[in-house]
């Protein structure tokens, strides 16, 4: 009998397998690596905390079916219902401890007042931008783009200038709204959409959604990944880990059956590709049309620390914009976890552009941690690790998003039982855009 195999076990290929598995019977995910979870894992130390190796939260999506799916299992029991995040930003040498959007109030008095002018009179919607540069400046104006986004996008993290940036990649360093104005004046003017979009409220606590974050009360979010799998026992779709894909075979435009590196082939109907497309054109043997040239990549890098003395704030996790810190995002899990322990552990995440030196980093960032007020001076922690992770954020630039879409264009003329989900294609990088497209488009197969 045919299978549906879905390729890739990360949270895409796992959510792609038990919707699939709900609509036919014989359904195969298959993973390269020996466990399943992609950039959703947590290890653990000796001293009985852990850390996660990539994103950390659970968020519920608001869509019936797909929250039945992704919830099942999380009980109050062994899971904390946080709701709203406590998010904090750290610019202009000062923590913000109300709201993750970078606060322009730090700016100088003349910067502010002026960029302020400028965001107000930035009045066009709808308008087609051909890059980030271009899009900041029709946003927010020339002087806050000049002073405030190019240093930290363009220097800090993606090491590329603004104008060969894709449109929206501003949004997944969380500057996608910025804080400005008082408290009472932004609740104001947020009721206008325009400016919605693009100033932040002073509080977590404001202005958001019902959906709710979840983390484990015990170990991390690695957890979720446990709770997925049972599920796709349990719905009895195979699952096999530790395989490579060294074969796709088409026939009359279909995919009849999946070669792996072990000499195994499945026969299959349909297949879910979550990884990426060049993966499935190479695997089979098609030769991509798009120029050959290397695309600059970044490099995404984690710290992980224990301390044996109490975090100074009580954020969940905090944005770091100072243009010359290394530090990205600092996740404190004690202050959502309450882990049961003395100890406190800490995830520092960092984005490069060139090969990280973890040893000389992992000290950078404790050097950061203390300016930003996270922990008190002088203290050496605990426990320290710090890895790269493969595959961690995109430089999402023109180019590889011009890429990624003729590879697309060239995987699907060349097959029509194969659809393209996940971050692997390119497009979205978040979770759950990822999964509402997965759901919704396995929902109209
Ligand atoms: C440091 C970090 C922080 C993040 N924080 C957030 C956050 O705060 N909020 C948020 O929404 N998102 C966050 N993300 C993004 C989030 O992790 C991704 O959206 C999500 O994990 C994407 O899932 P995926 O299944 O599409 O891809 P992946 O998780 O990358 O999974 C792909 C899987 O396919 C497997 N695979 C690859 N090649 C093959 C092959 N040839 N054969 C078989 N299997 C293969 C991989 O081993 C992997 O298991 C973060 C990511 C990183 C790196």
């Amino acid at each position: 009998m045919a299978m549906k195999i879905v390729v890739g076990g990360g949270v895409s290929g796992i959510v792609s397998a038990i919707l699939l598995r709900k609509r036919y019977n014989n359904v195969c995910i298959i993973e390269k690596e020996n466990e399943l979870g992609g950039l959703y894992n947590s290890i653990s130390c000796d001293l009985g905390v852990s850390f996660d190796h990539g994103s950390h939260f659970l968020r519920s999506t608001g869509i019936k079916e797909l929250d039945e799916i992704i919830l099942r299992g999380v009980t109050p029991r062994s899971w904390r219902v946080l709701g709203n995040l406590r998010g904090g930003s750290y610019y202009g040498s000062q923590l913000n401890k109300n709201s993750p959007f970078l606060d322009l109030r730090c700016l100088s008095r003349k910067i502010y007042y002026k960029g302020m002018a400028e965001l107000i009179n930035c009045t066009n919607m709808n308008v087609k931008y051909n890059n980030l540069e271009e899009q900041l400046i029709g946003t927010f104006g020339k002087l806050l783009t000049e002073q405030l986004f190019r240093p930290i996008i363009s220097n800090k993290y993606y090491g590329c200038p603004l104008n060969e940036l894709s449109v929206n990649s501003h949004k997944v360093l969380g500057l996608s709204k910025l804080l400005g104005f008082s408290a009472q004046a932004t609740r104001e003017i947020k009721k206008i959409p325009l400016y919605d979009e693009k100033l932040g409220f002073h509080s977590s606590s404001e202005g958001n959604s019902n959906l709710k974050n979840y983390y484990p009360i015990k170990g991390g979010i690695g957890n979720w990944i446990d709770l997925l799998k049972r599920q796709m026992i349990n719905f009895n779709i195979k699952i096999i880990t530790g395989a490579n894909i060294s074969q796709v075979k088409i026939e009359d435009n279909k995919i009849n059956s999946i070669l792996l590196n072990d000499r195994r082939q499945i026969d299959c109907d349909l297949v879910a590709w979550t990884i990426p497309t060049l993966a499935f054109l190479k695997a089979a043997g098609i030769s991509t049309n798009s120029e050959t040239e290397a695309i600059q990549s970044l490099y995404t890098s984690v710290y992980h620390f224990v301390f044996d003395k109490l975090l100074i704030t009580d954020l969940h996790y905090i944005q770091c914009y100072q243009s010359e810190f290394k530090t990205f995002r600092v996740t404190l899990y004690p202050n959502f976890q309450r882990n049961g322990t003395n100890l406190f552990n800490l995830t520092a995440e960092v984005v490069s552009t060139s090969p990280p030196d973890l040893e000389v980093l992992s000290k950078i960032v404790i050097s950061e941690l203390v300016k930003i007020g996270i922990v008190p001076e002088n203290l050496e922690p605990l426990y320290r690790f710090s890895d790269i992770i493969l595959n961690g954020f995109p430089l999402p630039s023109i180019k590889l998003d011009k890429r990624n879409k003729d590879y697309l264009r060239q995987a699907k003329k060349s097959c029509d039982n194969i659809h393209f989900f996940g971050r692997g294609i390119g497009g979205y990088f978040t979770t759950n855009p990822i999964l509402i497209d997965v759901y919704q488009r396995i929902k109209n197969l």
